[in-house]
């Protein structure tokens, strides 16, 4: 018997999501002005038999960050080595990568605000000259050498713009800032899904998940494969509008869209402090919820749907947020 059955099928998930995630611009939905402008960065660059500038991928999670960093290296045709920013702790980590890179590879660095500042020492005159300087021996026999690394390119991706360093920034050429996506197009995401998940969809049923998705591919993928999971049990392999209101009522998500970290969080504002102002850390503590979750994952989505806003006195309440 599996002894861990929990986390077996958070694996299988974690599996499927990646089976779903789109391997090029084509079937890419949505993020139009990122993917214009990278179709024409990538053809310029190639052109010119250059490696592609360095690129940022800024927004909130599980909006298409990682996938199109994949699909820039496809469309490159080159290697994509993939690594987050906390477990580069040491410049040596960074050095024994770039020194392997073949040309015009690409390092795609996740949470890159959570990198080390030694490591962002190091990166610095790597992404500018291709050039590393190591250190060789210890004391006074120690001796930096200078190494030439082949063209490539980083992609980092954050979810915290506003921790990168000035000069770190200013490395690169080409920034994107991830939005929210539309109900339309989130729709379309789960058509797709859908069909890849081999399970049948009402287009209104798809309309309905998509306003109770956040604004997120990620999320919308998971309400999915929920929802799928319950009409399965039922022995049924099709989704209508009243079975998807079921079971994502079933599961918490509201019609707002609001899930319950959310309404967590806008209950806690008006009914322990009145609506605001709040600050951060006093929330944090209120809530048993790290500030930095709080801050990159909960309330950017609240802010872009006017529930909240974000003064210097702290949080506050809009109107829209009081009745839920
Ligand atoms: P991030 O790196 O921004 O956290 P990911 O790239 O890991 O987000 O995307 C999360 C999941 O959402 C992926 O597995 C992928 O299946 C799905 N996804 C993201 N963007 C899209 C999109 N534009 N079209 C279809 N699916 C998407």
């Amino acid at each position: 018997m599996d002894r861990f059955p929990s986390a077996r099928v958070q694996s299988d998930d974690i599996e499927l999501e990646r089976s779903l995630r789109p391997r090029t611009f084509d079937v890419f939905i949505g993020q139009e002005h990122i993917v214009e402008n990278l179709k024409i960065f990538i053809q310029a660059a190639k052109g010119r038999n250059e490696s592609l500038d360095h690129v940022l991928l800024s927004g909130p999670p599980g909006l298409g960050k990682t996938t199109i960093a994949q699909i820039i290296a496809n469309e490159i045709g080159s290697t994509i080595k993939i690594i987050s920013g906390p477990m580069l702790t040491k410049p040596g980590d960074l050095a024994a990568i770039l020194t392997n890179f073949g040309p015009f590879d690409v390092l795609f660095i996740d949470e890159i605000h959570r990198m080390s500042p030694a490591v962002e020492e190091m990166l610095y005159p790597a992404m500018e000259d291709f050039k590393i300087d190591i250190i060789i021996g210890e004391g006074t026999s120690a001796k930096s050498i200078r190494l030439e690394l082949s063209q490539f390119t980083v992609i980092a991706a954050t979810t915290r713009l506003g921790l990168l360093s000035q000069p770190l920034r200013e490395r690169f050429g080409i920034p994107m800032r991830f939005e929210f996506y539309s109900v339309e197009a989130l729709s379309l995401i789960i058509h797709r899904n859908a069909r890849l998940l081999c399970v049948e969809i009402d287009p209104d049923a798809a309309f309905e998940v998509a306003i109770r998705a956040r604004g997120t591919p990620r999320i919308a993928g998971r309400l999915l494969r929920r929802i799928r999971d319950f009409v399965n049990v039922d022995g049924g392999n099709s989704i209508s509008l009243d079975i998807a209101k079921q079971a994502l009522d079933r599961l918490n998500v509201d019609p707002l869209g609001l899930d319950s970290e959310d309404k967590k969080y806008i209950r806690a504002i008006r009914d322990l402090f009145g609506g605001g102002p709040v600050g951060l850390d006093t929330l944090s503590a209120a809530l048993c919820e790290s500030a930095n979750t709080i801050e990159e994952v909960v309330e950017p989505y609240l802010l872009q749907q006017g529930f909240i806003q974000k003064t210097p006195r702290g949080r506050v309440l809009t109107a829209k947020a009081m009745d839920v």
